[in-house]
């Protein structure tokens, strides 16, 4: 019997393109339409604040298909055209452009867009956002010997692009309203372990500082902070965190609370809606809560699951998160939660000093989450640790952990 059904997927993202390919791979022969406001064809975003701005990365490695996979497998791609409105009792959604598309399965994954700054000035020639290609393209362009960059915000993004910055020889500065770095995600001792990496190579920070104003003319010239000191600068990139885009699933009356709220297989309220990526507020059952993630690594791993639960399978989502940062010669990958405040101890196995180790958060004794800075192929058995202690309240002794002569493999034991 032919399959007459159409699978429409609005977001064409890592996660959209994952979930179009998926429903290929499961031999779903139905109509499948990806529709995405950017004028590309889906790509990954990370390569955006790492490898293009370095130049150490072609352009095109960011592509998650060649350009003719969509034809190829019967995926019309609509890029270049948003998605206005989902009307849920026709099951149907209207384009910008006044196009309707009748779904019989609608997944939404529409990722986040920046946060943006509402302080005057923000709005100026020279100050950068960082969400898209165009977004880096400008960025790179803006960037070179001799910039003076301020990034407002230190956060992962923000220390990428000061690193990558800094190797294109730009002056950089950034403003941070909390005391170190990523602090609220690593705490003291990791923060100021990234503090260092980056004053190491000659960036510089202000700590506990609010911006009060971007100024300049035509193009921005320098920014105020909270206590009057004035930063010159020629770029400015505000990377203050992302907001999920669930206006649509807002609009079309779906239950939304910090992004598009799904259950465990990624379906909404609305048995015909999905959600994945970015947007999507999954309620996980290994952690025992909901959590949104903006990974890269969930955008990958959510997309092949609402498209199987989108063709009726049984899918359960309960990857722990997983995330990656390169900085300098510093690679990084963190799995686990920590739930902000939540109290946990620090273990570390190696040695902060040489950049070489393994932090461990450890909650009553189990795992929670753990880091590797320039020490490879751990993450499996990280990830193990920590499944261990979700599920069967395995506990790891803190000398054990912190001992480099106990194999990881051997701590569950
Ligand atoms: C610069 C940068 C670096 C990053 N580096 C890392 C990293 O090192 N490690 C890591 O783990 N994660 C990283 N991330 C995060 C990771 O890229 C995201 O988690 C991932 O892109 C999420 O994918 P997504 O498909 O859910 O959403 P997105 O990538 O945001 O894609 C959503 C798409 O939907 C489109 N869209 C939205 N609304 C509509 C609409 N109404 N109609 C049509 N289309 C619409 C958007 O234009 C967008 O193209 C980085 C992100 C950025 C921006």
């Amino acid at each position: 019997m032919t399959e007459q059904r159409t699978f429409v997927i609005v977001g064409a993202g890592l996660a959209g393109a994952k979930a179009a390919e998926t429903l290929r791979e499961e031999g779903f022969t139905g109509r499948v339409v990806l529709i995405g406001a950017e004028p590309q064809r889906p790509y990954e975003r990370p390569p955006l604040s790492k490898g293009l701005l370095l130049g150490t990365a072609e352009p095109d490695s960011a592509y998650v298909h060649e350009p003719d996979w969509y034809d190829r497998h019967d995926v019309e791609l609509r890029t270049g055209s948003a998605a206005h409105a989902v009307d849920r009792d026709r099951r149907r959604v209207r384009l910008a452009a006044g196009e309707e598309i009748g779904y019989d399965r609608l997944l939404l994954a529409t990722g986040a867009r920046p946060r943006t700054l509402s302080v005057p000035g923000a709005r100026l020639d020279g100050v950068h956002h960082l969400r898209t290609l165009t977004d880096s393209e400008r960025i790179a362009a803006a960037v070179h010997g001799g910039t003076r960059l301020v990034i407002i915000g230190a956060g992962w993004i923000g220390l990428e692009v000061a690193a990558a910055a800094r190797a294109r020889g730009a002056a950089v500065t950034v403003v941070e309203t909390a005391p170190l770095p990523l602090h609220r995600v690593l705490g003291d001792r990791l923060a100021r372990f990234f503090a260092d990496l980056h004053t190491g190579h000659d960036v510089r920070f202000h700590f506990g500082s609010g911006i009060r104003e971007i100024c300049g003319t035509a193009t921005v010239s320098h920014v105020v902070l909270d206590d009057g000191t004035e930063l010159p600068a020629d770029a400015v990139l505000v990377a203050v965190g992302v907001v999920p885009c669930t206006g649509l699933a807002e609009a079309a009356g779906l239950p939304v609370d910090n992004g598009i709220l799904v259950d465990h297989r990624l379906g909404t309220a609305d048995p015909h809606v999905f959600a994945a990526g970015d947007v999507a507020n999954v309620d996980h059952p290994l952690l025992g809560h909901r959590i949104r993630v903006e990974h890269w690594a969930t955008a990958l791993h959510t997309g092949p699951v609402a498209a199987r639960a989108m063709l009726g399978r049984p899918v359960t989502y309960d990857r722990l998160p997983y995330f990656f940062t390169d900085q300098y010669d510093l690679g990084m990958e963190y799995a686990g939660w920590v739930a902000p405040g939540a109290g946990t101890d620090l273990v570390v196995r190696g040695s902060l000093e040489d950049r070489e180790f393994i932090a461990f958060w450890t909650r009553q004794g189990r795992v929670v989450a753990g880091m590797n800075v320039n020490v490879w192929e751990v993450t499996d058995q990280i990830q193990a640790l920590i499944q261990a202690g979700l599920t069967t309240g395995a506990t790891v002794a803190p000398d054990r952990l912190a001992d480099p002569d106990v194999p990881l493999e051997a701590l569950l034991s």
